[in-house]
């Protein structure tokens, strides 16, 4: 495997497949019959690159797009002129002219700021916004008693365009569990007596949680850059991360050899291991030490010792050694061992994994 010239002097190459994000996204608009599909692009599309991922997803026909900040909002206004875009953690003081002068929609989660955006409107017209009813996971949005307190006093959205009525599922990866029923319950009790609006409930496992969770637009994020929606179900989405990492050394070792940081690897039998320029600065996390994998010519090999800062070691004593060539690349992340695979290995969720993804990793795009 050789490597294209701008990639000499970087350890790894990250290729990131713009087709199989688009080809993600339409699998999961197909599913929802007739609502609409946003795309959640926040923490830069997952660590995946906003600025190539979201107008690859516009391509394929979204219109709209959450991130969670408003400096992630203004990057992605750049890209999408023309795009609805919604900042999730909303209306921080202040900032009002900002998201007036980009032309963004916040996500209202309290009482003040949904006040504050009335404010804004009141000399501009009316303006958008979205508004965020905490239904369990007690952690963002408008909680029981602002609930209450709007219901009771519905003026406060006196001049607001409210375009959305939202709230976030705490465990719709696990289909059986009743708190996603709680939830929707909840949230059709406080969505009928608010004024009318869109609702969004669904994200990217709540759009396989059936029909009821959809709504009229649903916000995946993580299903979209590959992650496995349906844990323990095969994955319907397709791998979008290829992550190779080059072999910088070989050598051989034997008893009574320890390999690493802390010698923590202590060398059994007569083998042969593999340093590959890999390592927790690029995202490849340290909670995986002593139990990760990868694949090198052809073979599925452990890691051993601690992971460090810029090199993993690995044991590649069963890889046959005409497939081993100092210089040659493992596969970290690949279609047959993707983000998921690895954060098993890691203790983490496919989610950190993607977002870990180091920026020292060569970048290359491909597709759309
Ligand atoms: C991150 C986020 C999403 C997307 O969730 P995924 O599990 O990645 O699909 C949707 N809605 C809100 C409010 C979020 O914060």
């Amino acid at each position: 495997m050789s490597s294209p010239p701008a990639a000499r002097g970087a350890g790894a190459i990250l290729t990131i497949d713009l087709d199989a994000i688009a080809a993600n996204y339409r699998t999961l608009r197909d599913r929802l019959d007739g609502a609409a599909c946003a795309a959640v692009v926040k923490a830069d599309a997952y660590g995946l690159g906003v600025e190539a991922v979201a107008p690859a997803l516009h391509k394929a026909g979204c219109r709209r797009f959450f991130v969670a900040l408003l400096d992630e909002a203004i990057v992605l206004r750049r890209c999408l002129p023309d795009a609805e875009i919604f900042v999730i953690i909303g209306l921080l003081p202040g900032t009002a002219p900002a998201f007036r002068e980009h032309r963004l929609v916040p996500v209202l989660n309290d009482l003040g700021q949904i006040e504050e955006w009335r404010r804004g409107c009141a000399d501009s017209g009316s303006l958008p916004a979205a508004l965020h009813i905490d239904t369990g996971m007690n952690r963002l949005g408008l909680g029981p008693e602002d609930s209450a307190r709007l219901i009771a006093e519905p003026e406060r959205l006196a001049g607001i365009d409210l375009c959305c009525v939202m709230s976030h599922l705490i465990h719709a990866e696990a289909a059986d569990d009743p708190l996603n029923q709680t939830q929707l319950a909840r949230f059709a009790a406080i969505r009928d007596r608010l004024p009318a609006a869109p609702g969004s409930l669904a994200n990217s496992s709540g759009v396989f949680l059936g029909p009821a969770f959809h709504l009229d637009l649903a916000r995946p994020g993580a299903a979209l850059y590959g992650v496995n929606p349906i844990p323990g179900a095969p994955n319907p989405m397709r791998n979008v991360v290829r992550l190779t990492a080059r072999i910088v050394q070989l050598r051989d070792v034997d008893s009574p050899m320890t390999v690493g940081y802390g010698a923590t690897h202590k060398v059994v039998n007569k083998g042969k291991i593999a340093t590959i320029s890999i390592g927790y600065a690029d995202g490849y996390l340290r909670s995986t030490s002593g139990r990760g994998s990868c694949l090198v010519g052809g073979v599925r090999v452990p890691m051993v010792g601690r992971v460090s800062m810029d090199l993993i070691t690995v044991d590649v004593s069963n890889v046959p050694s005409q497939n081993l060539e100092p210089g040659g690349f493992a596969e970290i992340l690949g279609d047959d061992f993707g983000v998921d695979d690895l954060a098993r290995e890691s203790g983490t969720i496919g989610y950190e994994i993607l977002t870990a993804l180091g920026r020292r990793h060569h970048r290359r795009y491909v597709g759309a």
